[in-house]
C-alpha cells in the first residue's frame, strides 16, 4: 500500500527469511508447515490477498468419523461436529458457550475495553469465571481447552473473561471457535507461508534480511533505525513484531512508562506443534478423518495434515502441545517427549501411529524473534488500563502484529488487517518531501 502511494519503503527482517510465525519447510523431501496454515471463510481480508497472489486453496480432510477421548479415559468415535457426550455435559458446555458468546456479542472487537462492565469483565481470570458456569468437569474442561490451549495457548488462570470475549468475538462466536470445520477450514496449496513469498517478491527492493533492530533513536520529525552497523532513517517507522519483543529494542529516548508497562503485560503463549508422518494415511483406510481431541492428553487436538500434493500414499497427522503442557514438554528431554507425543496419536488412532517415518517439531518457543506461539494476550487486567494504548503511535513510531487485532485476533486475518490499517494510516499522511 505505501509502495504503491508512492512512499520510499525499507523492510527490515531479523531473519534470513520473510514470514515470521509461517514457515513451510522441506523435512525428508515433504512439506511441514511448522506455523500457521489454515484459514477460514469469513477470514475475508486475508482470503482477499491470497486470490490477489494467485495462490488456490484446499479444505482440510475431514471424511470418516473423529476421536474423542474423554474424562473416562475412553475413545470413542464420533461424526460430524457434536462430540459424544452426555446429555448432561452437552447442555452445560452449551449453556457455558451462550454465556461466553452473550458476552462477546456485546463487545467491539476493535475496542473491548469500552464495555460498559469492561474493567470487571478484566479482573476475572476466565477459569475462575469458567468454575462459577457448571460444576460438569468435562464441559469445563472442553470450554476451557477451546479457549485455552487451543487458542491463547496460556493457562486459563492467566488471561481474563474479557480476553476471552475478545477471541470469542474476533472468530465470530464461540460455536466457531468449537468446531473444527469453521476455524480450520482451508489451507493454501504449496503452504500459507506463500502469501508472505511472495509479497516480498513484489517487495524484492524493498527488503533487507538477517538485519535484526536493535536500537531506534528518535524525535517528532523521524526516527534512525539501527540493526548492527547499518542504519536507516525515516519519517515513520512500523515496528510489526510480536508486542511483547517491542522491549527487545533500545529507544533513545526510552519509551514512557504507560508505553513499557503495556508490552510487558503481554504474554507470548506457548504451542509445540508436532507432524508425524507415516508411509501411509492408515487412519483413512479406518474410515477416520484424522481429527482427534482430548483436554486430557498431551497432544489435545490432531488432524490429517497431508499436502495437496502429497505423494500417493503417504500421509501427515499434525497436533498440538499447548500452554502449561507445552511449557513441561519443552523441558523435557527430546526423545521422552516424541515418545510422549506419539504415545497420545497411538491413544487417538492405535499404535500404528507409533510407527512414524518423520517426526517433526515446530521451533517457536526457542526462536528470539517469535517469542512462543501462536501469540501474545495481555494478563489479567491488563486489557483494560493498557489496551486503549497498544495501536496508538509513539511520534514516529507505529504498532502491528496479529496480537494487536481486534477482528482476527491471533491470526494470519488479523496481521492483514492491522497492516492495512497502518498503511492507510501512513498512506493518508501528507506526502513526504
Ligand atoms: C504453531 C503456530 C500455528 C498457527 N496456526 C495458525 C493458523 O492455522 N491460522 C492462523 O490464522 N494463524 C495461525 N497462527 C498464528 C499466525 O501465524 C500469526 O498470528 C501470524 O503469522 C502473525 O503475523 P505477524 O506479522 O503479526 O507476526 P510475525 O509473523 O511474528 O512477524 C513478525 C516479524 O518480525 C520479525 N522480527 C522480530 N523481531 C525483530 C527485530 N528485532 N528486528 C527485525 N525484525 C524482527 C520476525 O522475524 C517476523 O518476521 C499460528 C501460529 C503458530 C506459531
Amino acid at each position: 500500500m505505501l509502495k504503491s502511494a508512492g512512499r520510499s519503503v525499507v523492510i527490515v527482517e531479523a531473519r534470513d527469511r520473510v514470514g515470521g510465525r509461517l514457515l513451510t519447510e522441506t523435512v525428508n523431501g515433504t512439506r511441514v508447515e511448522q506455523g500457521g496454515q489454515w484459514l477460514s471463510a469469513g477470514q475475508d481480508q486475508l482470503l482477499r490477498l491470497i486470490e490477489d497472489l494467485g495462490l488456490a486453496t484446499f479444505p482440510r480432510y475431514r471424511n470418516g468419523e473423529n476421536v474423542y477421548i474423554g474424562h473416562d479415559g475412553v475413545r470413542r468415535t464420533y461424526s460430524g461436529d457434536a462430540l459424544p457426550l452426555s446429555a448432561h455435559t452437552t447442555t452445560q458446555l452449551h449453556r457455558v458457550g451462550s454465556a461466553l458468546d452473550a458476552l462477546a456479542r456485546q463487545l467491539n472487537p476493535e475496542a473491548p475495553w469500552e464495555h460498559p462492565d469492561a474493567e470487571e469483565l478484566d479482573a476475572v481470570s476466565f477459569a475462575s469465571w469458567l468454575a462459577e458456569q457448571t460444576d460438569d468437569v468435562e464441559a469445563l474442561n472442553l470450554a476451557g481447552l477451546y479457549v485455552g490451549p487451543a487458542m491463547i495457548a496460556r493457562p486459563n488462570s492467566a488471561f481474563s473473561l474479557l480476553t476471552a470475549a475478545l477471541l470469542t468475538s474476533s472468530v465470530g462466536g464461540f460455536s466457531h471457535l468449537a468446531d473444527e470445520n469453521v476455524v480450520l477450514d482451508l489451507r493454501v496449496c504449496g503452504g500459507l507461508s506463500q502469501v508472505a513469498d511472495r509479497l516480498a517478491a513484489r517487495l524484492a527492493g524493498n527488503l533487507v534480511l538477517n538485519s535484526p533492530v536493535t536500537r531506534i533513536e528518535w524525535s517528532e520529525d523521524g526516527a534512525t533505525v539501527i540493526c548492527g552497523r547499518a542504519s536507516y532513517w525515516a519519517r515513520s517507522v512500523l515496528l510489526t513484531m510480536p508486542p511483547p519483543l517491542v522491549a527487545s529494542i533500545d529507544f533513545l529516548p526510552p519509551l514512557a512508562e504507560p508505553q513499557c508497562e503495556l508490552r510487558a503485560r503481554q504474554h507470548m503463549g506457548q504451542v509445540i506443534k508436532v507432524s508425524a508422518q507415516y508411509d501411509e494415511p492408515f487412519w483413512r483406510h479406518r474410515n477416520l478423518s484424522g481429527t482427534a481431541f482430548s483436554p486430557y492428553q498431551l497432544v489435545h487436538e490432531v488432524y490429517d495434515n497431508c499436502n495437496d500434493d502429497l505423494p500417493d500414499g503417504s500421509g501427515i497427522l499434525v497436533g498440538f502441545i499447548a500452554g502449561e503442557n507445552a511449557t513441561r514438554a519443552a523441558r523435557s528431554n527430546p526423545e521422552h517427549r516424541r515418545a510422549a507425543v506419539l504415545a497420545s496419536l497411538s491413544a487417538y488412532f492405535g499404535e500404528q501411529a507409533l510407527r512414524t517415518s518423520c517426526y517433526v517439531e515446530s521451533p517457536w518457543l526457542a526462536d528470539p524473534f517469535a517469542g512462543g506461539a501462536y501469540g501474545s494476550s495481555f494478563e489479567v487486567g491488563a486489557l483494560t488500563r493498557h489496551g486503549p494504548l497498544m495501536r496508538e503511535p509513539v511520534g514516529p513510531l507505529h504498532f502491528g502484529s496479529a496480537d494487536l487485532a481486534g477482528y482476527g485476533y491471533l491470526h494470519v486475518d488479523g496481521a492483514v488487517r492491522v497492516g492495512r490499517m497502518l498503511g492507510a494510516r501512513l498512506a493518508a499522511k501528507a506526502q513526504w518531501s
